[in-house]
């Protein structure tokens, strides 16, 4: 059956994944984008679909209800999909006020529209964040979908809410709604202040690369476009009501992401700059993938290796499209993190 999705977020890293994977992969289905276009929103991302005659852009606000109501009115969509999010942890520490509005607020704008004009499927896209973090010292402990939702940050608090709320416009209204639990992701489009894409262009520039305390934090990578497969699977095929955890079982800490970066590139290990640890720090994530694979027979299929290497020939055959962000605004924002370096 064709579908008409609404993808929010589609202009930012994962939703941009998302909208390239659907539109190729289903050429009979309808993509419409609604994105805000905030500092981390690109609509270059979006470029290489923009004539696609099966694909729309739509420029505004999840927390605008009008706006929203009125876009639900005219397209009527069957099945949404909400990536839209404010989703920096350094950045929720700083200002999270914005956060609130798009992640709680607007979470619940887009489930009352879904209400009010009727869906066959709401999925949010969530994080493994939630969950909090594990100790380093158990390795045999891993995040299920049965832990309970312990939140550090103002970001994945937002985050936890937002389930929530989705959780329960299931349970009072029978809102068809799914959700996902995503570890790390890593790949093209990712804005340069995330982990990967930083040191990327920290290092092709010479300058140094800010790594976190000791850089032992682990974290469980997985690459973008094994996400988008999985939330596929779970808007098609996963029980509605139901939340599925994503991860690949690829636990790295962070200096051995940054090692294996510099290693790639060929470029020295003394760029690296221990930094002054993020409060409340998550130590370790760690997801159990189990229930997906098990119950939709997901399997990741881009191993670090290979996803490490192809993430790395895009950046460096689309320096334009990182060299804008970080000539920009975002050099502002950097400054003010890292000072002048
Ligand atoms: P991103 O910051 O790259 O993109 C977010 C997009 O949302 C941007 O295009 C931005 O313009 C848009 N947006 C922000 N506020 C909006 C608003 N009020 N209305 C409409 N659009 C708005 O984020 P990402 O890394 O692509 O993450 C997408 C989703 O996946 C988020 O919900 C995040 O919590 C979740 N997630 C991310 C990761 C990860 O590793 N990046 C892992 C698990 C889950």
């Amino acid at each position: 059956m064709n579908m008409k999705i609404i993808v929010t977020g589609g202009a930012g890293f994962i939703g941009g994944n998302f909208v390239h994977y659907m539109l190729e992969e289903y050429p009979e289905d309808q993509i419409i984008c609604l994105d805000k276009l905030t500092y981390a929103g690109n609509i270059e991302t979006l470029e290489p679909v923009m004539n696609n005659e099966n694909f729309k852009f739509v420029k505004g606000d999840i927390a605008d209800r009008s706006f929203v109501y009125k876009l639900f009115e005219d397209e009527k969509p069957d099945v949404v999909i909400n990536f839209a999010a404010e989703s920096h942890v350094d950045r929720s520490i700083t200002d999270p006020d914005v956060f609130l509005k798009t992640n709680i607020m607007g979470t619940g704008v887009l489930l009352d529209a879904c209400r009010k004009y009727g869906i066959e499927r709401f999925h949010q896209v969530s994080t493994d964040e939630v969950y909090g973090d594990l100790p380093l010292d158990r390795p045999d402990l891993f995040f299920t979908e049965e832990t309970p939702l312990t939140t550090s940050s103002p970001y994945s608090a937002s985050k936890a809410s937002s389930d929530l709320l989705v959780q329960a416009y299931h349970r009072t209204y029978k809102l068809p709604v799914t959700i996902s639990r995503c570890s790390n992701n890593y790949g093209p489009y990712q804005f340069p202040e995330k982990l990967i894409p930083l040191i990327i262009a920290n290092a092709l520039n010479d300058k140094p690369l800010p790594v976190y305390g000791k850089g032992d934090n682990v974290r469980d990578w997985l690459y973008v476009i094994d996400h988008c497969k999985a939330i596929d699977l779970i808007v098609r095929k996963g029980t509605v009501g139901e939340v599925y955890n994503i991860g690949g079982h690829n636990e790295k800490t962070n200096l051995e992401v940054v090692k294996i970066i510099l290693k790639e590139l060929g470029k020295s290990e003394d760029l690296i700059q221990f930094v002054k640890d993020r409060p409340g720090h998550d130590r370790r994530y760690a997801i159990d993938p189990t229930k997906i694979r098990r119950e939709l027979g997901w399997e990741p299929t881009t191993f670090f290796d290979e996803g490490i290497k192809k993430t790395i020939k895009w950046y460096l055959d689309n320096k334009t499209w990182w060299e804008n962000i970080i000539s920009g605004e975002y050099q502002t924002y950097y400054e003010k993190m890292y000072g002048n370096r």
